[in-house]
């Protein structure tokens, strides 16, 4: 077979799948690309044995010329940084399978139980939550006939993706937001003219829930969906024990003056920072590290480090917050708070407490009340967390740290 580069085919094919079901800037095909290799997996189905080599950067491929077996494939991937070899046992038609590095390139070797080949081959971008590029070779054996060998005519573009991502770990990539609605239940919070805070605080909560999952990059889980009572511990075990990614207290203030008004957003404050330090030292739930070391000072080391970082990217989103909101909602002069509230105290979850406006104002309360105004509040708010994971992943691969 001669050797014969798909370059154009993959361009081709990602077209067509971004036209059709995914949202995807083009790959940069056009110069010859590099990546690393994240992770190989194997799987398949019927006749079809699978492999998709996760990249982090886009690949053109080769398919190799200086085999001539039935038995055997190898494929180039040019450019691509591997540090050591990759191996491991095949499945279906593949018995097993090698990835090394060869002068700058990482040559794929697939050894076959049986005479196979290839059916097909293309490059997935990432979509959908998943970072890594795929790339996804699918192999037959050599008595199944197929149509398109191997230029990889796709007919249903959606169902080849659905399949593909029907095998992601992908709800494991979905940044998971904890939800708190304040007050609740025998705890109805402030008062306003007609309303109380309780009822606005889960409206709103409800209503961020619904434009975060409508994205789908997210697992949200709430505190409260219904009117009733949860402790504040309660609400911060929720968040730690749901491996919370993010924490966000909706609440409506209240003042003795009703000319008072606007929205503002509080973080953690040193005093209640040190609470929470003091906390995570009495070895109850709050302790951060069970395996490592009894020791109290390398304990006390780690939760200082953890709750610098928390605090820094609580701050960072409640910038975020204030800076998306503000188009819609009146702010408070000084919006930029901190406090010692209790649902702020997980010491590795970053948190803020959103006071959307003041029920004891009378436009605040009819913005509080209204629904309209909400699910314009909440969907700023939506695009805050947004932009608050993208830029933690520009962080978090510039300083590789994560
Ligand atoms: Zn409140």
């Amino acid at each position: 077979m001669p050797d014969r580069t798909i370059r154009h085919s993959f361009k081709t094919l990602v077209s067509a799948l971004c036209g059709v079901t995914l949202a995807c800037a083009a790959p940069a095909f056009a110069k010859a690309p590099s990546g690393d290799v994240v992770k190989v997996r194997l799987g398949g189905s019927g006749s079809t044995t699978r492999i998709v080599i996760e990249l982090d950067k886009s690949v053109a491929a080769q398919l190799g010329s200086d085999v001539d077996d039935a038995k055997k494939t190898v494929i180039t991937l040019p450019d691509v940084q591997l540090d050591q070899s990759m191996s491991g046992p095949g499945q279906g038609v593949i018995s097993d399978w090698k990835l090394e590095s060869q002068l700058g390139a990482v040559k794929l070797r697939l050894n076959y139980k049986a005479g196979a080949r290839i059916y097909r081959r293309f490059l997935l971008p990432p979509a959908d939550g998943i970072s890594t590029y795929r790339y996804v070779i699918d192999v037959v054996p050599d008595d199944v006939r197929t149509d398109a060998v191997p230029t990889p005519v796709v007919t249903t573009p959606t169902q080849q993706v659905d399949a593909i991502l029907a095998q992601e770990p992908a709800k494991s990539s979905r940044k998971i937001i904890v939800i708190d609605a304040g007050h609740g239940g025998k705890d109805p919070g402030a008062k306003g003219s007609y309303s109380w805070e309780k009822d606005a605080n889960l409206a709103a909560a409800k209503a961020l829930r619904d434009a975060l999952e409508k994205t789908g990059r997210y697992k949200v889980i709430m505190t409260r969906d219904t009117d009733s009572f949860v402790d504040l511990a309660a609400r911060v075990r929720i968040a730690r024990s749901a491996n919370a990614d993010l924490f966000i207290s909706l609440h409506s203030d209240s003042g003795t003056s009703s000319e008072t008004s606007g929205a503002s957003i509080y973080t953690l404050s040193d005093s209640g920072t040190e609470r929470a330090a003091r906390k995570a030292l009495a070895k109850g739930d709050w302790s951060l590290n069970d395996t490592t070391s009894s020791d109290q000072i390398v304990n006390r080391i780690l939760i200082d480090l953890t709750q610098r970082a928390t605090k820094n990217r609580s701050a960072t989103f409640a910038q975020l917050v204030m800076d998306h909101i503000g188009d819609s909602t009146p702010l408070l002069k000084s919006n930029l708070r901190q406090a010692g509230f209790v649902v702020l105290l997980a010491p590795d979850v970053p948190a803020v407490l959103l006071e959307m406006g003041y029920i004891t104002n009378a436009h605040d309360e009819d913005m509080l009340n209204d629904n309209h105004h909400r699910q314009v509040m909440m969907g700023q708010v939506a695009k805050a967390i947004d932009q608050y994971f993208e830029n933690d992943v520009r962080y978090a691969s510039l300083v590789g740290f994560r």
